[in-house]
């Protein structure tokens, strides 16, 4: 198993307290078993996500100084567009204050021309897996949002390259299903998030953008881990070996008509987004006349200059090779120690996470006793450590007949926040799974003493089941 060194210094540090087991049974206490409502000053280390969590380098804090707070116009979006342009190749851009954002003001505008144009009686939304927020907002519209990712995602013990992939069988037959005129847009999502951050390949995306074309139907590039999707590529598909990274990050958005991101993810800022157009104008106009109500004026979207000249630095930052070797390779390290000590995972690693398999290291514990979560718990007692459960709790319940939604994995996400903690911080997280391994069966299970009707498991409140 390699370590690969830390690209960089640390010229700055943010001290993290080390609580004692008391303190920390006392804090999980309070927080009703549910670690979203700990206060982050008892965690040692966090790992609840990856979004807006990074550290800036000293070239992004230096950006910040030079923020130019006009209204209108300002100089960094003007170093935002040029990066975006040089970068991706998409001429026009509008800031927005994250990937929802984005999301909120470009799918009405997007329903809105398919209606336009004659279709979209019964829209649909296709992608490899929605987000849930890009799920959220295609509902929103009144569409649905339909996923086609291959089904090898779903066998976390197999291992498979491109386990982001649409299954392009089920792309097509979703089309001609549902009707090319009601298909709004296909949304490409780099890497696949649902999917544990698994990459899609660049043949994968070319055959998508072919097929999309052949039907008229835009293709949404959601682009929040598009440089860990471009190093996927270089290391993994043939031809690709020799190119640069950002040379395969060009092609990847030949094959999409617009992008929206989430800056919080690779492009390492803690607040921002993108919403960029390839050659659809008309259809940026229409996007800008919807950001102004929503996000901002079109020149800052919700974001200070400051905000955007830290992102222009950051889009640059995170293509960097050596950094990304680091950075996947650190994940990737994590999730070796662990399946070398037996604790079952997703395989393979995807780009920003591990995660591991709660039902298979739990058996003891039923679905709707949460076992993710209790591991959660567990871990967070052991080390002070928080990640987040994606499973049964995550889920919920069917709005029809009010049962638990069965679940197909009951997973503990551990999302590695980027240049923030050292190889030495994932030997420790290693070491802490790897001692609570042995006291499994000793770990109980969870039940409700405050279920909220929507979107329980931010603030949920639990207790263990004796
Ligand atoms: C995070 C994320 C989003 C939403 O972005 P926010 O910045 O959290 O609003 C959309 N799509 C994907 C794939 C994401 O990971």
């Amino acid at each position: 198993m390699k370590r690969i060194p830390e690209p960089f210094r640390i010229k700055m540090v943010e001290n993290i307290r080390m609580t004692s087991r008391a303190e920390r049974e006392h804090a999980l206490q309070d927080a009703g078993y549910n670690p979203f409502l700990l206060r982050s000053e008892d965690v040692y280390i966090d790992l609840l996500t990856d979004s807006g969590t990074g550290a800036m380098s000293d070239r992004q804090w230096a950006g910040l100084m030079m923020g130019d707070e006009a209204y209108a116009g300002s100089r960094n979006y003007y170093h935002l567009c040029d990066q975006v342009k040089s970068l991706l190749g998409y001429p026009f851009t509008i800031p927005t204050h994250q990937g929802r954002g984005a999301e909120q003001i470009l799918f009405p505008c997007l329903l809105a021309k398919k209606r336009r144009e004659g279709g979209g009686q019964k829209p649909v939304f296709i992608s490899n897996f929605h987000f849930d927020t890009t799920a959220a907002h295609v509902e929103m519209t009144g569409a649905r949002a339909i996923n086609v990712v291959t089904p090898k995602a779903f066998d976390t013990t197999t291992y498979y390259d491109w386990k982001g992939d649409f299954d392009l069988d089920l792309l097509q037959s979703a089309i001609e299903q549902h009707g090319p005129e009601n298909v709004v847009a296909i949304i490409t999502t780099v890497t696949c998030n649902s999917s544990g951050g698994q990459p899609v390949s660049m043949s994968n995306m070319r055959e998508v953008y072919r097929i999309a074309q052949q039907h008229r139907i835009p293709v949404v590039i959601d682009s929040a881990r598009f440089c860990e999707n471009a190093w996927f590529i270089k290391q993994r598909e043939a031809g690709y070996q020799q190119r640069s990274i950002k040379d395969i990050i060009y092609e990847m958005y030949q094959y999409g008509d617009m992008l929206t991101m989430s800056a919080k993810k690779d492009p390492m800022v803690n607040i921002g987004g993108l919403c960029c157009f390839r050659s659809d104008e008309d259809l940026y106009n229409d996007v800008r006349v919807r950001c102004v109500p929503l996000e901002g004026f079109v020149t800052y979207g919700g974001l200070a200059g400051r905000d955007m000249e830290a992102l222009a630095i950051g889009l640059e930052e995170g293509t960097n090779e050596d950094f990304l070797t680091y950075r996947i390779g650190q994940v990737t390290y994590l999730g070796e120690r662990l399946k070398a000590a037996g604790i079952p995972i997703q395989y393979p690693v995807g780009g920003h996470a591990v995660f591991v398999d709660a039902k298979k290291l739990l058996p003891h514990i039923p679905p709707e006793q949460f076992p993710a979560q209790a591991l959660n718990n567990a871990l967070y007692l052991e080390a002070g450590i928080r990640s987040v459960e994606i499973g049964s709790l995550l889920l919920g319940r069917d709005p029809d007949t009010g049962k638990q939604k069965p679940s197909p994995l009951e997973l503990l996400r551990l999302t590695i926040p980027r240049r923030v903690y050292t190889n030495d911080h994932m030997d420790y997280i290693a070491d802490a799974l790897i001692a609570l391994k042995a006291q499994a069966h000793d770990i109980k299970g969870l039940t409700f003493t405050y279920e909220p009707p929507v979107l329980r498991h931010f603030v949920a409140k639990l207790k263990p089941v004796e």
